[in-house]
């Protein structure tokens, strides 16, 4: 059984600015995983990203070493989304630089983290924290 080994921290660089209130979801994403390997749940459940994900982890995802843990195929990719009041309502796909830029920024940023699968188009939320100085100074 494969896991995931390791997390978006290091795809988006050193250096990279405090992140405060952080949860994670991989517990869910482990029982998701499970579900599906007992047959619980199916491939078309599962594997239900949208063009725009797709489109979004071809372009501005980190690619990671971790096998996809649905077709066992295709290694992972991670994309940022991150919302905010003076971003789209959709949110907005972050790219590497971007993530230090919003760090500096007065407003709050929400960043997202989700797992994609450009093979069989499994995705998953990973991670939700916060950007910006407002963010940093709460704790
Ligand atoms: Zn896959």
């Amino acid at each position: 059984m494969s896991s995931v080994r390791s997390g978006p921290e290091q795809f988006w660089g050193s250096g990279s600015p405090p992140r405060t209130g952080r949860i994670e979801y991989r517990l869910v994403r482990e029982s998701i995983v499970r579900d599906y390997r007992r047959g619980r749940l199916g491939r078309s459940d599962v594997c239900d990203a949208q063009p725009e994900l797709l489109r979004v982890a071809r372009n501005l995802g980190r690619q990671t070493a971790t096998e996809c843990p649905i077709c066992e195929d295709a290694d992972l990719v991670h994309v940022m989304f991150a919302f905010g009041p003076r971003l789209p309502p959709s949110g907005r796909a972050v790219a590497p630089g971007d993530l230090v830029r919003f760090s500096r920024q007065r407003e709050e940023l929400a960043c997202y983290v989700v797992e994609v699968c450009t093979g069989c188009n499994w995705n998953h939320l990973l991670s939700v924290f916060s950007v910006g100085r407002s963010a940093a100074r709460v704790r």
